[in-house]
């Protein structure tokens, strides 16, 4: 059966679209928001929302993100995600990726997509079978693999570029970490503090994989709940969104907050509690966009490349640099200076493009 596809025009995006195969029980909203940098790249999140609003706020605020992360991470793409209402434990069956594939191909290159929560390499297989603007293909098969390790190299350049600036310390040796998370990011992050001589403490809510980082890197452990109010330098947040919120604020000690989790605030008020009190933050979708970038590689003429991709990766240090300044000069969040950063290059790819699209004028 054909999807049945339709439009839903939303103000400030350019282009959101509902599809709907009831035989294939398949039902996805794919939202493009800003293509000015490049086609929009953005994960396909497979979740049972509980009503069609909540799914489509939430493919709108996540494909809004998209835009911010990818403009300040200057990969020349723009910002798109995609949504399949359905339960990942039950729903993901190849004929629902299928339909995804030709939904995904009604966007001729516009719309990108890539595994995300809920979604697996394994399902992208499948949507492959009906398009090709799919990212996140195992190294066996010519792509850019697990992203974890760039992502953690770039939270590691992070901290890095924290600790110099606001504790004014050239090396990292002896700074105390708390990694919450030894999942994937946590644990590579992990490995790269250790090299650098950090003293660092380890949690995870399943207690076995804290033991093996304790036994990999020497990390202490704590409790999951104990970790906010650690006395450490730096907390590192690898596992949850909104770990910022009123409960742990008054627990920080820390001086920085940097790590790799998404949507660490819980509200941008938090981002102002966080200045008041003089804990830095590095702004999340800054700080853990070596995945993105290095997802990004994979549509180079020329296929993967890691030297460049690991080059690329490497600009996140600069990158928090200059937002801490944008903060510093204008007396903002360094959130809101992100925010700003990614809309000013926004901008100016917006003035490239008019240039680029005015007839020249004849001699
Ligand atoms: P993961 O699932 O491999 O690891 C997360 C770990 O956190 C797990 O070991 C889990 O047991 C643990 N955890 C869950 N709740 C916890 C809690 N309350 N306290 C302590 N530990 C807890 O995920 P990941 O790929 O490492 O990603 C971690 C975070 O980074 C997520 O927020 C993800 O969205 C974000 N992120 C990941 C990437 C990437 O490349 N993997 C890229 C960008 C952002």
């Amino acid at each position: 059966m054909a999807l049945r596809i339709s439009d839903i025009p939303i103000p400030g995006y350019e282009k959101v679209v509902m599809a709907e195969d009831p035989k294939a029980g398949f039902k996805s909203i794919i939202a493009v928001h800003d293509t000015t940098l490049g086609p929009a790249l953005g994960g396909l999140r497979m979740w049972p929302y509980e009503s069609e609003i909540l799914a489509l706020t939430d493919v709108l605020r996540l494909s809004r993100g998209m835009t911010y992360k990818s403009a300040v991470a200057r990969t020349g793409l723009g910002g798109g995600k995609s949504i399949i209402i359905g339960d990942p434990k039950k729903d993901r069956r190849p004929e629902v990726f299928r339909a995804m594939g030709t939904f995904v191909e009604t966007f001729g290159g516009r719309y990108i997509t890539a595994e995300d929560v809920g979604t697996s390499v394994g399902d992208m297989k499948w949507i492959r079978e009906k398009t090709n603007w799919v990212t996140g293909r195992a190294r066996e098969e010519g792509g850019s693999g697990d992203p974890s390790p760039f992502t953690a190299n770039g939270v590691f350049l992070g901290i890095k570029a924290f600790v110099e600036e606001e504790l004014k310390r050239k090396s990292l040796q002896g700074v105390k970490v708390a990694v919450q998370g030894a999942g994937h990011v946590g644990w590579f992050l992990m490995g790269r503090l250790k090299e650098a001589g950090c003293v660092v403490t380890a949690c995870d809510v399943d207690r076995a994989k804290a033991d093996a980082a304790a036994k990999e890197f020497g990390a202490a452990v704590c409790d999951p709940d104990a970790v906010y109010g650690l006395d450490v330098d730096v907390f590192a947040p690898c596992a949850l969104g909104a770990v910022v919120n009123d409960a742990t604020l008054p627990q920080f000690r820390c001086r920085i907050i940097a790590g790799g989790s998404n949507n660490q605030l819980h509200e941008p008020r938090h981002g102002e509690e966080l200045k008041r009190r003089g804990i830095a933050y590095a702004p999340d979708y800054v700080i853990n966009a070596g995945g993105v970038i290095n997802v990004s590689f994979e549509l180079l003429p020329g296929g993967y490349d890691e030297a460049q991709s690991t080059r690329k990766v490497e600009g996140i240090y600069d990158t928090l640099k200059q937002v801490l300044r944008i903060s510093r000069e204008q007396d903002v969040t360094t959130a809101e200076a992100a925010d700003r950063l990614a809309e000013e290059i926004l901008s100016e790819g917006r003035r490239r493009r008019e240039k680029a699209s005015k007839p020249k004028k004849k001699r």
